[in-house]
């Protein structure tokens, strides 16, 4: 039996692009006690896999994260299946609005402790005891009000290229690192003002607003399904769009556009531009913003070190990257001394 993948990711895009075949980019989590994580993650696997369901899912005692790519034709069997799962039954699913065939190469399905890294231990408060959801057109009256805090929940390279007006979007590389800072910064005003968060798909809320209970703060509001879903409801229901620019995603696509807003700049020359790239030098991968020229003229790299060491032939390369520890732990994720037009704030 099967249980891992046998394709590599350009294998994959090569059959992809032979079947022409429609597919629906997708994402739902839902917070459940699993008994068993890995017995639940073969069952996944095995069940996706024949339905040519590609995705990154991350399974823990606690629930279920999944960002999926499911063939259109398979969808009525996906989505059967997934209801035939007690907890899964009619969960929400945040169904991307730019489509790309693309978006997922592989299947993986993960065990973790968590279904999102977010540094809490759960033991210390009732992670039950949640915000008040709202959707879209509520919450675009909510945020016009004056005793309204709205607060972006995701970090600051996911901002950077979109958020809701006038929302506070902490400069912070991590989950955790955000639940703090806004505590700090609203400390005076847990009972007076009325706190409203968001984040891509609503998973990051759910915990952060019942954190935010725990702390004191009386009044906790969460944009239901994120902005993924808020995106959807303002086109469905001819709402006004209150988000500016594109919505990060962590797939292949990388952001999803939300308002023809350009809010950020190339970290290279600094001219309007919202294109997330990783530096194509495998030992760097730094993820950051560059416009197409910039892409041409540093050869698709972050810097003039990573363009010559990318010049050097790949044997070489392999030789330099031997003995030094995984870049991403050293540059963080749009975060390095040589992007000159990084966003500061
Ligand atoms: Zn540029
Ligand atoms: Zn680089």
């Amino acid at each position: 039996m099967q249980l891992y993948n046998k394709l590599s990711a350009k294998e994959r895009a090569a059959l992809i692009d032979e079947a022409g075949e429609d597919r629906l980019t997708l994402s739902f989590y839902q917070y459940a006690k699993i008994g068993n994580p890995h017995l639940f993650r073969n069952h996944l696997f095995i069940a996706w896999d024949e339905m040519a369901v590609l995705g990154r899912i991350y399974v823990a005692h606690e629930g279920i994260n999944a960002q999926l790519s499911v063939p259109a034709q398979n969808f009525e069997t996906f989505k059967n299946f997934l209801d035939g799962i007690y907890f899964l039954e009619n969960v929400r699913l945040n169904i991307a609005i730019e489509q790309d065939a693309k978006s997922f190469l592989k299947l993986k399905v993960k065990v973790r402790d968590k279904i999102v890294a977010d540094g809490l231990n759960d033991e210390t408060f009732d992670v039950t005891n949640k915000g008040v959801h709202v959707d879209a057109a509520t919450f675009n009256d909510l945020i016009e009000s004056d005793d309204v805090v709205l607060v972006d929940m995701r970090n600051h390279y996911e901002s950077e290229i979109g958020h809701f007006k006038n929302a506070v979007t902490p400069d912070v590389d991590t989950f955790r690192d955000s639940l703090d800072l806004i505590e700090e910064d609203l400390r005076d005003h847990k009972e007076d003002k009325k706190l409203v968060m968001y984040c891509t798909g609503g998973i990051r809320c759910e915990k952060a607003s019942a954190y935010y209970k725990h702390k004191g703060f009386k009044h906790v509001y969460q944009l239901e399904g994120g902005i993924i879903e808020y995106a959807r409801q303002v086109e469905q229901l001819k709402l006004e769009n209150k988000f500016k620019g594109k919505n990060f995603v962590f797939d292949h696509r990388r952001g999803e556009r939300i308002s023809e807003d350009i809010i950020s700049n190339c970290h290279q020359c600094g001219k309007p531009c919202d294109t997330h790239v990783n530096c194509e030098n495998e030992a760097c991968h730094l993820l950051f913003i560059q416009c197409e020229e910039c892409a041409e003229a540093m050869n698709h790299t972050c810097s003039d070190e990573c363009k010559e060491i990318i010049a050097l032939p790949y044997e070489v390369q392999k030789e330099l990257r031997k003995g030094i520890p995984n870049s991403n732990k050293i540059f963080k994720k749009g975060r390095s001394e040589k992007l000159k037009f990084k966003r500061s704030l």
